[in-house]
């Protein structure tokens, strides 16, 4: 099942990679003479992905609806910006002509629900990792009446396995049920994607963003130490933290609120579910709870993102409870119980 799609979403998130390499490598070069805040260059690849994933999606499979973070609103206040986005997403699509990418912007505008299919994209994800020259990922996903079924998430700076910092990127995908899969960017053999097997929560590595404003780090730093965590946590943009968890290179994702209303949004979200699921983790919300892609363009049942390698989880979800509500730190109890 989904085979088309899978394998749909696998090229346009590669096609999509090969679009925003092409803006970080002038970011990068021009690291100097940007301005600091210029958000411009993100800008650029957010909306040129967008154009040429939401038009290419409308050939390929017609009937679905499209849920993206971005629309042509941010181009209209920029003739500069709209010529720009012309340019590059002609490089992938010659044809393309500006009200086509208006267009192809404003499909993503679906609201989301439970009803019939529609696609999930994060243009870019990750764009302070973006423009610093970091991480950052390329997030498609697709819900079938209210599941997410497929997902393909380009991480176009990630290293080698085992590795740290920029290397030359790979795409993660997986289907329901048929496993979770990681190929080089470059092209190559796709390699199984499988988490970890650690059941001891002081041997296992954590990851959470790079950005304290996504993410409440300190209280993320009690639940570790509850955990007996002794090493740094792996801090990483974008949804690259689901790929390293989804190889084994961490074996928790930590998401805790910063604010107690926030609401995760589902782009942020879909492909890389899918792909921990079908590498054998599990993610949930800070109550336990499966996250819930039907409700619209938020999460919006839940707080917060647990995932991890399936075996910790209910220990994580205990020492979360416990960090949030003070309970005394489960380090400082007496040793000898079978569940710590
Ligand atoms: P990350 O790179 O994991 O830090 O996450 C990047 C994502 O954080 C962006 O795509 C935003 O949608 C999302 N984001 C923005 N503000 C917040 C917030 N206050 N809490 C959680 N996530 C946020
Ligand atoms: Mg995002």
């Amino acid at each position: 099942m989904y085979e088309a799609e899978i394998t749909a979403a696998r090229e346009l998130v590669a096609e999509a990679c090969t679009l925003t390499r092409r803006v970080q490598s002038e970011v990068v070069a021009n690291a100097d003479s940007l301005t600091k805040g210029d958000r411009s260059p993100v800008t650029l690849a957010d909306l040129t992905v967008q154009a040429v994933m939401g038009y290419r999606l409308a050939e390929r499979f017609p009937e679905d609806a499209f849920l993206a973070e971005e629309d042509s609103g941010s181009l209209q206040a920029s003739p500069t910006m709209v010529s720009k986005v012309g340019e590059l997403a002609r490089t992938a699509i010659s044809e393309m002509d500006d009200p086509q990418i208006a267009a192809a912007l404003d499909r993503g505008k679906h609201p989301g629900g439970s009803e019939g299919r529609h696609w999930v994209l994060d243009p870019v994800d990750g764009t302070k990792g973006f423009l610093r020259g970091q991480q950052y990922a390329i997030a498609l996903a697709l819900v079938d009446c209210g599941n997410v079924v497929v997902g393909a998430l380009g991480c176009p700076n990630l290293p080698a396995p085992g590795e740290r910092g920029n290397g030359d990127g790979w795409i993660f995908h997986a289907a329901r049920s048929t496993g979770a899969w990681a190929t080089p960017c470059g092209g190559g053999d796709s390699v199984a994607a499988s988490v970890d097997a650690i059941a001891d929560s002081a041997q296992a590595a954590f990851c959470e963003s790079v950005e304290a404003a996504h993410a409440a780090h300190s209280v993320q730093a009690g639940i570790a130490r509850r955990l007996g965590i002794t090493t740094k946590p792996y801090r990483i943009d974008s949804q690259c933290k689901y790929a390293v968890l989804a190889r084994g290179e961490a074996s928790i994702y930590l998401r805790l609120p910063r604010d107690e209303s926030y609401r995760e949004k589902v782009w942020d979200h879909a492909a890389g579910a899918v792909v921990i699921e079908e590498a054998g983790g599990r993610v949930s919300d800070l109550d336990g709870n499966p996250l819930d892609f039907s409700k619209g363009r938020k999460l919006a049942t839940g707080r917060g993102i647990i995932a991890t390698n399936g075996i910790l989880h209910e220990r994580v979800l205990e020492a979360c409870r416990a960090e949030l509500t003070g309970a005394p730190n489960l380090q400082a109890r007496p040793s000898g119980r079978a569940s710590d």
